[in-house]
């Protein structure tokens, strides 16, 4: 037993010679001091030795298992780092690790969602790079309409265009569903405005289509008055001026009572009205175009800026601060 003793204490050696990490060093106690080990199993063994073997035996086994634990702790503490004996209080809480968060934009965008959800809207989504099909004519835009010039979209290539609107996407879902239809749209839009504190190249829109039998303008007005409501969490009145837009007829500019003031504030020039979304009736020629019954649905869309709402519901005097990635900025929120 003495040189098969001899053996494992060269392989005990070897083991904890190539031992690189903590885990090795775990495997490695089970294997020689575990409650099976190979060291336990000598020790289980000593009942069978004679009287004077035995001593010498135990006293091998003895040092071979202080071996193996001096070379544990020493390991451990190599591979921890901690090679100067300091004591480390497991019970201490940790560092706190930053935690980011929503930034300002996909909170609203996130809200939105909520509200629209509690009243069964779906959301629909759609390509960015859009066909001028999608984004003009299918939705009533005559061909020399201004928004079609070069001048205000982006034109990527011949018929394709970056979306002007969140529109093409009522479009591309009506023709894949039959109504009824209740959904909203949120996504990038592209027009070619110069850079100004309420103007971006790039921004976000929220728009809305419900298409049934007998959908009418109080639909609208009920639709969104709750939304608002729920959006500046507090009652909000909305106000609806006549207005056009090619794809809705008639249409109007949706405007609600100011959420910051009671009796007039810079963000609503001292009107107490804040224009904010563009609605109408569903045009039958949009209808038309994907070929849904004029005669028997009615519906109703509207739309709006997710960064104006966002600068209307948290008085910010400049769009470009989404943008600029400002963490003192976005931080407040
Ligand atoms: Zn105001």
């Amino acid at each position: 037993m003495e040189n098969e003793l001899n053996l494992l204490a060269a392989e005990i050696d070897k083991d904890f010679e190539t031992a690189t990490e903590s885990k090795a060093l775990e495997n490695l106690r089970i294997k020689y001091v575990g409650k099976k080990g190979a060291i336990s199993a000598y020790y289980e063994k000593m009942g069978k030795l004679s009287k004077e073997e035995r001593p010498k035996i135990g006293q091998l086994l003895n040092s071979l298992k202080n071996k193996v634990e001096s070379l544990l702790t020493e390991k451990l503490e190599k591979f921890s780092g901690n090679t100067n004996n300091e004591i480390i209080d497991f019970s201490m809480p940790g560092y706190k690790l930053p935690a980011g968060k929503y930034h300002l934009i996909s909170q609203t965008i996130r809200r939105i969602k909520e509200i629209f959800r509690t009243l069964n809207f779906d959301i629909a989504e759609g390509p960015e790079i859009e066909t001028e099909y999608y984004n003009f004519e299918a939705l009533n835009f005559p061909p020399h309409h201004p928004a079609r010039d070069m001048q205000d979209s982006f034109h990527i290539d011949k018929g394709h265009v970056l979306r002007t609107h969140t529109s093409p996407v009522q479009v591309r879902t009506m023709e894949k569903c039959k109504p009824p239809l209740k959904i909203i749209s949120i996504g990038k839009c592209y027009r070619n405005d110069p850079l100004d504190a309420s103007h971006l190249p790039m921004f976000q829109q929220i728009e809305g289509l419900m298409v049934d039998e007998d959908i009418n303008f109080s639909d609208l007005k009920g639709v969104l008055k709750i939304f608002f409501s729920e959006f500046f969490q507090k009652k909000t009145n909305i106000r609806l001026n006549p207005s056009f837009f090619p794809f809705t007829e008639p249409s109007a500019e949706v405007s609600v009572t100011c959420p910051i003031c009671q009796s007039g504030c810079p963000l609503c020039k001292k009107s107490g009205w804040i224009e904010l979304f563009g609605a109408g009736m569903v045009d039958p020629n949009v209808f038309r175009n994907v070929k849904y019954d004029s005669e028997k649905y009615t519906g109703f869309a509207f739309g709006g800026g997710i960064e104006r709402l966002t600068i209307i519901k948290h008085s910010i005097n400049d769009i470009r601060h989404f943008y600029e990635n400002d963490i003192r900025f976005l931080n407040q929120f």
